[in-house]
């Protein structure tokens, strides 16, 4: 055995020895609730991880997301990045976790706040995702740091807001304040629940639209008075059905997303609404015959590397134009509410073949190369951050994130951090 081979052994040996700290660290970070919305806790959690890791020789810092969506001095958007320094200089691997958890929901049999371990498991709001991901982060790095005193450059580990609303509060802002830049650090992993042998290597693109469209208001008897805008919103509808959703069927990607059927252009319709408001909670009288003059639908576009941004609206507003020239009376509006560009870190960038390496060697099977149908927050280390050597990794079952009962393997986390270590050694011991 060479000597880098039973350094390694030592390494996963020091990651087994933690595993009573890796399930107490795991409850920990459950039993600190910090539901978003509204998002609460921030501060505390952030504190936690701080303490835990200055306590490694870490410098900590906690950043406030001042003036950033979400952030009040209610709702304070606190954020905490640690770094640990390396015997000498080199390149800097950070790992990234949302602190955010969604809200608990129905059909639990297990205090979602408790972190009830059982069978192997821990139970909880957030257990994998992805507060398992962010303790064997940091499991990974303290024993890497036990085992490998000598290496080079630094790792810094991150507790961030708000992933789960956008991450303006949260990874969005530390990137536009230059915490994510290429000089700064060079390896992005985000322990987000892929599986411990898959590698996320990005996500598809995201247009969200709001259409309205316009009628004249008359009393409900006599319609021809009036202009229904609703009526006018069913024909954009079935103008969707009849040309858009066909053609974004046939629309297939080369990007590995999972689960199959986001291999595709997709689009849901998030809402739609017109005619009079919903009635108060309590109102016992009949509604009042108006014809409505306003329809809006919000639209959720997702797509693909193959198309391009500027066509994904054209396409939208080709039929409203449409609509406009042939439909009488037909007046709308199409606004832009949120996009992001679809992206995918290249299978041979320096982190993606170190983690590959380490499945290999950890798992003996070959990685498996996904993308996520919906986006995280490596869209603003990519666009904000201009980093492009960033993938999610990460313990736990993508499918059990935001439903009652969500849990991570003990043996799962533990796997996991003996890969992110494995990474660390061929990322930083190689320099
Ligand atoms: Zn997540």
């Amino acid at each position: 055995m060479t000597n880098t081979e039973s350094r390694l052994l030592k390494l996963a040996e020091r990651v087994d020895d933690a595993r009573d700290d890796l399930i107490a660290l795991t409850q920990a970070l459950i039993q600190m609730p910090t539901i978003n919305p509204p998002g609460v806790g921030y501060l505390e959690i952030c504190e936690f991880v701080a303490t835990r890791m200055a306590k490694r020789g870490f410098s900590t810092e906690l950043v406030r997301a001042e003036g950033a969506i979400g952030d009040s001095d209610k709702y304070p958007r606190w954020n905490v990045i640690a770094r640990h320094e390396g015997s000498h200089a080199g390149e800097c691997v950070h790992f990234n976790s949302h602190s955010d958890v969604v809200d608990v929901g129905d059909g639990w049999t297990v205090d979602p706040f408790a972190g009830v371990v059982r069978d192997g498991k821990v139970y909880g709001r957030g257990a994998c995702d992805m507060k398992g991901g962010l303790a064997a982060s940091i499991i990974a790095a303290e024993a890497f740091i036990d085992t490998f005193p000598d290496y080079a450059g630094s790792i810094e580990i991150s507790a961030t807001a708000d992933e789960e609303s956008g991450g303006y509060g949260g990874v969005a802002y530390l990137a536009e304040k230059g915490w994510f830049n290429p000089e700064r650090v060079q390896h992005v992993i985000i322990p987000e629940p892929l599986n411990k042998d898959r590698i996320c290597l990005g996500h598809r693109g995201v247009l969200w639209t709001e259409i309205e469209t316009y009628g004249h208001i008359a009393h409900g008897s006599m319609p021809f008075l009036g202009d229904c805008a609703i009526r006018h919103m069913g024909a954009v509808v079935e103008q969707l059905e009849n040309k858009v959703y066909p053609a974004l069927a046939k629309r297939r990607t080369s990007m590995p997303v999972v689960p199959d059927g986001a291999r595709q252009s997709t689009m849901n319709i998030n809402s739609m609404h017109g005619g009079l408001a919903e009635p108060e909670e309590g109102y016992t009288g009949l509604p009042t015959p108006l014809v409505p003059d306003r329809c809006r639908m919000v639209l959720d576009r997702r797509f693909l590397m193959e198309e391009d941004i500027e066509q994904v609206r054209t396409e939208l507003l080709d039929v409203l134009e449409e609509l406009g020239e042939t439909r009488d009376k037909f007046r709308y509006e199409m606004r832009e509410l949120f996009s992001v560009l679809p992206t995918m870190t290249e299978r041979d960038s320096p982190v993606v073949t170190a983690v590959a390496d380490a499945i290999k060697s950890q798992l003996g099977c070959e990685p498996e190369y996904v993308v996520s149908p919906g986006t995280y927050d490596q869209k603003h280390i990519d666009r904000i951050g201009r980093m492009k050597n960033c993938i999610a990794y990460g313990p736990g079952i993508l499918d059990l994130a935001h439903q009652p009962d969500e849990y991570i393997g003990i043996d799962d986390m533990l796997d996991s951090a003996k890969i992110m270590g494995n990474t660390l050694h061929s990322l930083l011991m190689s320099q």
